[in-house]
């Protein structure tokens, strides 16, 4: 089945879709995405995306296109016509057509496209072996709260990990822990989860919440706050979370074990605490 995509009102094929050499997301990057992962057909949390996706569109002062019943139609309409139960459906807006300048063009229209690929949840081995991760220093902006297209940064400082043949970079900044290149990360010590402060520094991850929400709600001892480069370093767990990541273990820093270098015992927890509450969701979805 071809791949149908929505490009500014219309679905077509992929190879069809067209956007101006001039589009300021293809000149400067300047745009806001979403990703959301649809399971048996039905999307995962889409409220909260959705919610995500209007604070980046006020953080970057471009006018959402659409409002949530509207993006929601179009999000069933990309489920529908592509193939595959599970699928990863690409919100993207940018600012639009205009004249090279780095001010903003008045009166431009916002280039609207979205696309689904397929959901690749990880491989089973990667779930029960755990992933390797490197650290790096993160040298990125200081608006990572919002989604945004610009993702130069990440790109960069996740080829570092692809360089060491590993699936995340953790990132530090300060001297505090921040968040992987395209996912949040959680640390366990001595029996409790850590988890991050929200703050300009790390992005809000839809993931993240369910799993603070699931630990919150099994009586997992859990701490917000700061999390220093120590004690990632000497953590008896590291997580990674993501839409399409989910909840994975890392199971060597920087070439050391995490732990005994196995996914440890709060992870083995968490992860089925996951896939029930996906599946439970699912069943009421449908
Ligand atoms: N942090 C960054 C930089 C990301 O790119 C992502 C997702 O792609 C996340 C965190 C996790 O967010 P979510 O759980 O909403 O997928």
């Amino acid at each position: 089945m071809t791949e149908i995509v929505y490009l500014n009102g219309e679905f077509m094929p992929l190879e069809n879709a067209r956007i101006p050499v001039l589009d300021r997301g293809f000149i400067f990057g300047d745009g806001v995405y979403e990703v959301i992962p649809v399971y048996s057909r039905h999307p995962f949390r889409l409220p909260e995306h959705l919610a995500r996706f209007e604070r980046s569109h006020q953080a970057i002062r471009i006018q959402n296109p659409s409002g949530d019943a509207d993006w929601t139609k179009l999000v069933q309409e990309l489920v529908a016509r592509n193939a595959g139960d599970d699928q990863s459906i690409y919100l993207q807006v940018t600012r639009g057509v205009a004249k090279r300048d780095h001010a903003f063009p008045k009166d431009v229209k916002p280039t609207v496209f979205g696309m689904s690929s397929p959901l690749s949840t990880p491989a089973l081995e990667a779930v029960e072996g755990g992933v390797h991760a490197i650290t790096a220093i993160d040298y990125r902006w200081l608006k990572c709260d919002v989604k945004s297209t610009s993702l130069l940064g990440n790109c960069l400082l996740r080829q570092t990990a692809a360089d060491a043949g590993a699936v995340e970079v953790v990132m530090f900044r300060d001297g505090f822990l921040t968040e992987g290149s395209s996912s949040n990360v959680f640390v366990v010590k001595n029996g409790v989860i850590l988890a991050t402060p929200k703050n300009n520094l790390v992005l809000p991850g839809i993931t993240y919440d369910v799993v603070v929400e699931l630990a919150q709600a099994n009586g997992l001892r859990l701490e917000v706050r700061p999390i220093t480069e120590a004690e990632v370093r000497s953590a008896d767990e590291i997580w990674v979370t993501s839409s399409t990541k989910e909840v994975l273990a890392v199971s060597t820093l920087d070439e050391k074990a995490v732990g005994n270098g196995k996914p440890g015992a709060v992870f083995r927890r968490m992860h089925p605490l996951y896939q029930d509450f996906k599946r439970a969701v699912m069943r009421q979805a449908a």
